[in-house]
């Protein structure tokens, strides 16, 4: 696979860590303060749909979505 990154902070390219995105869904009871994990999603719960993926640069630190490094390295090429 062939996959460009760059760093839109310090442009690095080489060295990254990838973050995986695991959702879990939880509703706080106010009442009591506990916080429940949903097996399954309510009405009016939104899914996660934010990215999959996000980018740590393993040079400077910054962790942004994972279309962030790829269109930085676009830009870049
Ligand atoms: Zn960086």
């Amino acid at each position: 696979m062939i996959l460009t990154y760059c760093c839109p902070s310090c442009e690095a390219r080489s060295r990254f860590n990838l973050i995986e995105q695991i959702a879990t869904p939880v509703k706080i009871d106010n009442q009591t303060g506990q916080m429940n994990v949903l097996e399954r999603l309510e009405p009016y719960h939104l899914p996660y749909n934010g990215p999959k993926t996000k980018v740590q640069c393993a040079n400077c630190g910054l962790i942004e979505d994972e279309i962030r490094f790829k269109k930085m390295a676009e830009k870049m090429s």
